[in-house]
């Protein structure tokens, strides 16, 4: 039985204006009001996120709020960008870190994403650090070896760093957004050995502690399977984490 509450997280990416996002926060607020044995957490985008971190507060709600991205200075000359601090003032708890389509559209690199995880946690929020690899990738069968160093470069200097939760979520960059799912046996594999990976960058205790999101295309037909992957600890919801009314169903998956 797993130990780790698990987290169904979505990821509204550039969807929404702010009105859009509160009306749909707050319907998910009313939907999720009873569910207690799952941890829920949205990403809206910059402008959206206090917001819909104030809307659901208001309702007294247990939805967790994350940014989508971060920059990696806490402040200064940088036109256009958002620091961890105003994040954290916003009302989030939470940053999604290395996002496959920053890394393949915004040129985040893993020495970026190290800084920028160093950044969310000098700013108290929890790194939700995605990692995966392309379908080239996986063809010439370098998916462990890319990981691997996704993962190490990723965390570099942790250790003196420590951050009090880490999240790491595996998502196949051929899998979002495209309707194919990883199998159920590939992504086990891959949660083992990113388990592994934890504990050798961290250590036993932080690995067993670490939650493990799976995403790529997941919808309400393939939460149950997904979720009963021993080391899979929730997931991270792009298309299907829009509608409050389909979203549910994820969250609602059968234990
Ligand atoms: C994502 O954006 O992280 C994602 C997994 O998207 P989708 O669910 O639409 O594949």
């Amino acid at each position: 039985m797993k130990q780790r509450t698990p987290l169904i997280a979505a990821n509204w990416k550039m969807h929404k204006t702010g009105p859009e996002a509160v009306e749909a926060a707050e319907k998910l607020g009313k939907l999720c009001r009873d569910i207690h044995d799952v941890d829920v957490m949205i990403a809206p985008s910059f402008l959206s996120l206090p917001l819909v971190s104030q809307a659901l507060k208001r309702m007294n709600s247990h939805i967790h709020t994350a940014a989508q991205n971060l920059y990696f200075e806490d402040q200064g000359a940088f036109t256009g960008e958002i620091s961890g601090p105003m994040i954290q003032a916003a009302g989030a708890e939470y940053v999604l870190i290395g996002h496959s389509e920053r890394r393949q559209f915004f040129g985040d690199t893993d020495k970026i994403i190290n800084r920028k995880i160093h950044a969310a946690i000098r700013a108290r929020l929890t790194p939700v650090l995605c990692v995966g690899e392309t379908e080239a990738q996986r063809d010439e069968d370098k998916t462990f070896f890319v990981l691997d160093k996704q993962i190490s470069d990723g965390v570099k200097g942790l250790d003196s760093d420590m951050p009090e939760e880490l999240i790491l979520a595996y998502e196949p960059v051929w899998a979002i957004g495209t309707g194919k799912s990883a199998g159920t046996e590939q992504i086990a594999q891959v949660h083992v050995f990113l388990r592994s990976l934890l504990e050798k960058h961290f250590s036993r205790e932080f690995a067993e502690n670490t939650r493990i999101l799976y995403g790529g295309s997941v919808k309400p037909d393939t939460i149950n399977a997904l979720m009963d992957v021993e080391d899979v600890d929730g997931v991270l919801v792009g298309g299907a984490s829009l509608e409050p009314e389909t979203f549910i169903q994820i969250i609602g998956f059968r234990k």
